[in-house]
C-alpha cells in the first residue's frame, strides 16, 4: 500500500480483485496493480482552480468554515468536477463562495508542490456583479487592502504564493 499523505487502496474499482503495489519502471512511483486483471490504479493528481481580484484596490479572500485550514483565508476556488471545463468551475467557484459574479481575464499561474496531489490553476478575474455573500464553506469573506493582508493566517501554501504573485503583477499595470 501506498502510504503518507494519501490513503491506502486495498481493492481494484474494476474488478474487486486486490491491489498490489509493484514498481514498473524504476524512473516512476510504485503502481497499485490488480492481481486479478491486472489493470493498474492510477493515483492521478486532484486538479482544483481557484480566482483573484481587485475590489475597490483590495484582494478578496474568504476565510474557511472547512477542514483543512478551518478559520484560515484563501482566494475563492475549489475541485474542478470531471467534464467540467476549468473556466467554468473557476466562476462558479466565485459565485458559490463569495456570492460575486467574475469575468476571467488571465492565466496568473499553475502551481504544485512535490507530496501533494492537489495542481491548483488560478485565474485573475474582474468582478461583473453580484453581492459579497458567503455559503456554508465560508465563515466570512472580505476585502484586504494590500497592507492589510492576513499573511499569517492564509490557509495553504499556495495561497500566499497566489496572491504575492497577483500584487506583482498588478503593481507592474
Ligand atoms: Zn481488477
Amino acid at each position: 500500500m501506498i502510504r503518507g499523505r494519501e490513503p491506502a487502496y486495498r481493492f481494484c474499482p474494476g474488478c474487486g480483485g486486490t491491489l498490489e503495489q509493484r514498481t514498473l519502471r524504476s524512473t516512476e512511483p510504485p503502481r497499485l496493480v490488480c492481481q486479478a486483471c491486472g489493470s493498474i490504479f492510477f493515483l492521478d493528481p486532484k486538479v482544483a482552480t481557484g480566482v483573484i481580484f481587485s475590489v475597490n484596490g483590495g484582494v478578496l479572500l474568504v476565510q474557511r468554515a472547512i477542514q483543512p485550514s478551518y478559520g484560515k483565508w484563501v482566494f475563492p476556488g475549489g475541485y474542478v468536477d470531471r467534464g467540467e471545463p476549468l473556466e467554468s468551475a473557476a466562476i462558479r467557484e466565485v459565485k458559490e463562495e463569495c456570492g460575486l459574479d467574475v469575468r476571467l481575464t488571465r492565466l496568473l499561474g499553475v502551481y504544485s508542490t512535490p507530496g501533494n496531489p492537489v495542481i491548483l490553476i488560478v485565474y485573475v478575474g474582474e468582478v461583473t456583479g453580484g453581492t459579497i455573500q458567503v455559503d456554508e464553506e465560508g465563515l466570512d469573506a472580505r476585502v484586504f487592502p494590500p497592507p492589510e493582508i492576513p499573511w499569517d493566517q492564509l490557509a495553504f501554501p499556495s495561497t500566499s504564493e497566489v496572491i504575492r504573485d497577483f500584487l506583482a503583477l498588478t503593481s507592474r499595470g
